[in-house]
C-alpha cells in the first residue's frame, strides 16, 4: 500500500495538473501524485482547438462570462469573482505562456501550439516535484477511517484527501454513485445537424447571419450558420445544441427547426420589404441578385423553393408567390435527423450534480476530503475557450481551499 502522498488526483488532464500545480505552488511541502490511466497525460489539451489549444475567451466580466454556461451559469458566478479568463491570462503569462486574443474573443497561445500548455504544465510539475503516474487506471475507491484507498490495476495507494478529475468517464461516476452521489445523466453537448434538403444541398461553405428557432420549444439562437456538407454547422447552431442537449437528445435527434435568413425581421416586415422591390425593380428578374445581405447562391434557392422560376421578373410575382418568399426568408423549416461532431469537438453535458458540491471549495457536500475539478461536474460551456476556463477556475479554487 502506497501511503506517500498527502493529496491523491486522479486524471491527468487539464483539471488534473492545474489543480496539482496551484495547490504544490501554495505549499511547497505537500506531497502531491497525479494518476492518469493513458499511457500520455493531457491528451484532450493536445489536440484542443485543433492542436492550438483555446486556453480561454477574452470574456473578462464574470457576470457575463458565466452566461457561456447551459450548465453551471449559477454555480460558476462566485468561482469567476475569485479566478476568472483574466486571471488565467495572467497565470500563464506567469508561467511562460503569452496568450493572444483572436478576432471572435477566442485566446491561443501566441505559439499557436498546445504543445506550449503541456511543456508548461509538465515543466511545473517537475519543478515543484508533483509526481506523476501513467498506467494507473483506478478501479475502484474505498473510504476507511478518515482515509481514501484507491485501487488501480497496478498498485494500491492510502491518502486522505481526493480529488477526482476524471473528465466525463462513466465508471468514476458509477464508484461515485455508490458513494450516494448523484450524477446527471451524461449526454453529448456541441454538435452539428443533419439535415438532407434541395434547399442547401448544393451550398457547402455558404454562411449568413440568422435566428434558429426549434420548432414546439423555447430554444433560439443567433448568430452566423454555415451551411455543410451534411447539414447545418456554426455558432448559431453549437449554440443550440449545447443549450439544447438534453432536449434534443430526449427528440433522439430528429426535430424541426426554423430559420430565419433575415436574422431579426419579421415576416410581416419582409413581406412590405418584398413589395416595395417589385415596385422598384419591376423590370429585373427576382433570382438574379439578393436584395439583402447573404450570398446570391442562397437567395436564389430561397427564391426557387418559393416557387418562382429563375426568370420571373418582380412585377410578375403573384400575391402568392411573394407571401412564399416572405416566408422562406424568415421562417423557413428544415428538419433535422441526427447529429454529427464539429471538428472532433465535443464535450459531455451531465456529471456530479452541482447541488452536491461546494463551490467555495470544490469539496462534496456527502464526503469530508473528497474534491472534483473539471468536467466531472456537472457544467458544460459553448465552444470558444470556455470549457478549460471551468477546469483552470475549480482547479485554483480547490487548491486555495487547502490553505
Ligand atoms: C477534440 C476536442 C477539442 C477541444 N478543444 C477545446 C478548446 O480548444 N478549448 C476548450 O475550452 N475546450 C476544448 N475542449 C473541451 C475540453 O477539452 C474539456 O472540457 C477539458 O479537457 C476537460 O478537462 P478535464 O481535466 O476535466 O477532463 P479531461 O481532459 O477529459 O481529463 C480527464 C483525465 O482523466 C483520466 N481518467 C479518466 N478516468 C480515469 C481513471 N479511472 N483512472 C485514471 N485516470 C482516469 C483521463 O484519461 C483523462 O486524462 C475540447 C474537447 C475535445 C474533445
Amino acid at each position: 500500500m502506497n501511503q506517500n502522498f498527502d493529496i491523491i488526483i486522479v486524471g491527468g488532464g487539464a483539471a488534473g495538473f492545474f489543480t496539482a500545480i496551484n495547490l504544490v505552488e501554495k505549499n511547497p511541502k505537500l506531497k502531491v501524485a497525479i494518476l492518469e490511466r493513458g499511457n500520455e497525460v493531457l491528451a484532450k489539451v493536445r489536440i484542443s482547438g485543433g492542436g492550438r489549444c483555446n486556453v480561454t475567451h477574452a470574456c473578462f466580466e464574470p457576470n457575463e462570462l458565466v452566461k457561456f454556461y447551459p450548465r453551471g451559469e449559477k454555480e460558476l458566478r462566485g468561482p469567476f469573482h475569485q479566478f476568472s479568463s483574466g486571471d488565467t491570462v495572467e497565470w500563464f503569462q506567469n508561467h511562460g505562456v503569452e496568450l493572444k486574443i483572436e478576432a471572435d474573443g477566442r485566446m491561443f497561445p501566441v505559439s499557436n501550439s498546445s504543445q506550449t500548455v503541456i511543456d508548461c504544465f509538465l515543466q511545473a510539475t517537475q519543478n515543484l516535484g508533483i509526481t506523476v503516474l501513467t498506467g494507473q487506471s483506478v478501479q475502484s475507491l474505498f473510504r476507511s477511517d478518515n482515509f481514501w484507498k484507491i485501487e488501480t490495476q497496478k498498485e494500491k495507494y492510502l491518502t486522505e484527501n481526493l480529488i477526482l478529475a476524471t473528465g466525463s468517464n462513466p465508471k468514476i461516476w458509477e464508484m461515485l454513485q455508490t458513494f450516494g452521489h448523484a450524477i446527471v445523466n451524461p449526454v453529448p453537448s456541441l454538435f452539428t445537424f443533419n439535415i438532407k434538403d434541395s434547399r442547401i444541398k448544393e451550398l457547402p461553405g455558404v454562411s449568413a447571419l440568422v435566428t434558429i428557432k426549434v420548432k414546439d420549444t423555447k430554444l433560439n439562437s443567433t448568430g452566423p450558420l454555415l451551411i455543410t456538407h451534411w447539414g447545418m454547422s456554426g455558432p448559431a447552431i453549437l449554440k443550440l445544441s449545447a443549450w439544447g442537449a438534453r432536449i434534443l437528445f430526449d427528440k433522439n435527434y430528429q426535430f424541426t427547426i426554423l430559420v430565419n435568413w433575415l436574422n431579426d425581421v419579421d415576416t410581416s416586415t419582409a413581406e412590405k420589404i418584398l413589395k416595395d422591390l417589385k415596385q422598384d425593380q419591376a423590370k429585373k428578374a427576382v433570382s438574379k441578385k439578393s436584395p439583402f445581405d447573404f450570398p446570391n447562391r442562397l437567395w436564389e434557392s430561397l427564391v426557387l423553393a418559393s416557387g418562382i422560376e429563375s426568370e420571373t421578373k418582380w412585377a410578375d410575382l403573384s400575391k402568392i408567390q411573394l407571401q412564399n418568399l416572405a416566408n422562406q426568408l424568415t421562417n423557413a423549416s428544415f428538419q433535422v435527423n441526427g447529429k454529427s461532431v464539429f471538428k472532433e469537438e465535443f464535450v459531455t453535458a451531465g456529471g456530479v450534480n452541482l447541488k452536491e458540491i461546494n463551490f467555495k471549495t470544490m469539496e462534496s457536500k456527502l464526503h469530508k476530503n473528497l474534491y472534483f475539478a473539471g468536467e466531472i461536474v456537472n457544467i458544460d460551456a459553448i465552444t470558444g475557450g470556455f470549457n478549460f476556463q471551468n477546469a483552470w477556475t475549480s482547479g485554483y479554487l480547490l487548491a486555495n481551499s487547502f490553505f
